[in-house]
């Protein structure tokens, strides 16, 4: 109570603009601009199918092999920048079998092509690596390649590489905009072990030199970082899960001594799927199944191929992130990084500065997966439970084109602004058409948070500038001031950015009343002097009533 009066108090009676919010800019390196921007370099080529095929030897913790990149040629020009992070080494570039000059600059190599680049034309060039990659340090948030062990000693590796980037283990167009159209990948480990990639196993390769090569194929564009190798003593189940758009193949990859447990504990994935296409649509990427995998860190949202590191417990880690119980009622792996499939994998950030629109979703849909099976009552007291988590210590949005993240508060704090939205439109089967919309008008797209605010308000119908500019872009939590004079309700926003304005539910004498709002004082008759009044609690915003 204390806290959000001194808050108010300093606060009080003046509105911030965004200029004065935006916290002072980090320094960026040259490299961060060419790993996070559209450089010419990269703007000319559209991706339009990857062939990656390499050899993993674990006991010496090295990869080697190559890219078949393939693009359309959108504007003439004849260098291409190619990412790939040491200590791994670019060795080679070819076009049709003729070796290309490369200039190396830190992650960054520039390509120049001896054949003129004609606009419409489909060309492709190999580019060829090896060495030891970067070690995973804390998987997946400092990620790179997990050479672990399982408890029978056999080889436990893993691929995760968000926000570090792809190019940490193997050659591409490292940025999020451009999403190749399909991919092979092609992967050759230790004969005793397999490896499970995104999409469906083509084929298994039993080769000479007491090594397998499994061919997996993705039918469908992809994210860089969702691109994974997992290779271990994986058994294997399935099942076909009858879905919106028919019949979907349902397999899971656990170590051989997990079966039992994980055929138990993964009843969550088909309940997942149940409620997720409910609320947000078909399961985007039916041509290439949906798996989980077994992984030696927490888990990861790898497109059709969800990756998962949960031991087998409810919660996260057998944790409620709410603190309100409901968080125990699910396995977060399972239903977190599942909800990406249509959040981050289906829908995708042009920018990592809008991750936002991954995290905020899929946060939201932890809330939406209770909702579906035990209420609004549990959903609402869920997600309001996670702004214990809430920082305020930076804006949701990053900073554009260095490949920088916002703010962790895009998790909770973006899904309480989607939960207050959803209060807003004060009518749930709208709110669940808007969340299927959104995926079917960006349907395997990459997007800017721009479109999201104009879509969310042409579908809701409210005019949100304001209320995005001040739950993305700001720090600070609106407040509903208030004062009671005789039968007189007097009330206004403060603490807010300018133009912020938004419905309100507030209760007087425990009777739901919708105000408008805005940071003038505004007033309404109310029964009496001693009339309670509070706002709804489903609104992320603060309340203080002035004493006159
Ligand atoms: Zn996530």
């Amino acid at each position: 109570m204390k806290s959000i009066f001194t808050f108010a108090i300093c606060c009080l009676a003046f509105t911030i603009s965004h200029a004065q919010l935006l916290h002072k800019k980090k320094d960026f390196t040259r490299q961060d601009t060419l790993r996070g921007s559209i450089t010419p370099e990269r703007e000319w080529w559209d991706l339009s199918y990857y062939h990656l095929d390499i050899k993993v030897e674990p006991e010496t913790k090295t990869i080697s092999g190559k890219n078949t990149i393939q693009y359309k040629v959108l504007q003439p020009y004849q260098v291409m920048q190619i990412d790939l992070q040491p200590p791994l080494e670019l060795t080679k570039v070819t076009q049709n079998g003729e070796q290309l000059d490369i200039k190396h600059d830190g992650n960054a190599h520039f390509v120049t092509l001896k054949n003129t680049q004609k606009i419409g034309e489909v060309n492709s060039v190999v580019a060829y690596y090896e060495g030891q990659p970067r070690e995973a340090v804390r998987a997946p948030w400092d990620g790179g390649i997990s050479w672990k062990k399982d408890k029978n000693g056999n080889h436990f590796i893993a691929s995760s590489c968000q926000g570090l980037g792809a190019s940490v283990w193997w050659p591409n167009k490292d940025h999020m905009y451009d999403e190749v159209d399909s991919m092979l990948i092609s992967v050759n480990v230790p004969e005793k072990l397999t490896n499970v990639s995104n999409g469906r196993l083509r084929k298994v390769e039993q080769k000479d030199d007491q090594t397998k090569t499994y061919h997996w194929f993705v039918n469908n564009p992809i994210n860089n970082y969702g691109v994974n190798i997992n290779i271990g003593d994986y058994a294997n189940f399935s099942e076909v899960y009858k879905g919106e758009k028919g019949d979907l193949d349902m397999n899971y990859y656990v170590l051989n001594y997990n079966l039992d447990k994980a055929k138990t504990h993964f009843t969550d994935a088909p309940k997942m799927m149940k409620a997720f296409e409910h609320w947000f649509g078909p399961y985007p990427f039916y041509e290439d199944s949906f798996k989980l995998v077994e992984v030696p860190y927490l888990g990861m949202e790898h497109q059709s191929s969800v990756t998962y590191g949960n031991q087998y417990l409810k919660g996260y880690l057998g944790n409620d992130l709410s603190g309100t119980g409901w968080g125990l009622k699910f396995d977060f792996i399972i239903i977190h990084e599942a909800g990406h499939e249509w959040f981050a994998n289906n829908i995708t950030n042009v920018d990592i500065a809008d991750m936002w629109i991954h995290e905020s979703f899929t946060a939201y849909s932890e809330s939406l997966f209770l909702d579906y099976y035990y209420g609004k009552q549990a959903a609402s007291e869920y997600v309001i439970g996670t702004r214990r988590s809430i920082q305020n210590d930076r804006p949701l949005i990053g900073q554009y084109n260095v490949n920088n993240e916002g703010s962790g508060d895009m998790y909770y704090k973006g899904a309480n602004m989607l939960h207050t939205l959803r209060t807003m439109v004060n009518d749930d089967e709208k709110w669940r058409q808007i969340l299927r919309t959104l995926n079917k008008k960006f349907y395997h797209q990459t997007v800017t948070t721009q479109q999201i605010e104009n879509f969310l308000a042409e579908e809701t119908d409210l005019e949100l500038t304001g209320f995005f500019n001040q739950y993305l872009r700001t720090t600070i939590i609106p407040v509903f001031e208030y004062k009671i004079e005789n039968k007189t309700l007097k009330f206004r926003f403060s603490n807010t950015v300018e133009h912020f304005k938004i419905p309100l539910l507030i209760n007087i004498d425990e009777k739901e009343h919708w105000i408008n709002p805005t940071n003038e004082w505004k007033s309404i008759k109310i029964p009496s002097a001693n009339s309670s009044i509070s706002v709804n609690n489903n609104f992320y915003i603060k309340s203080l009533q002035i004493k006159s």
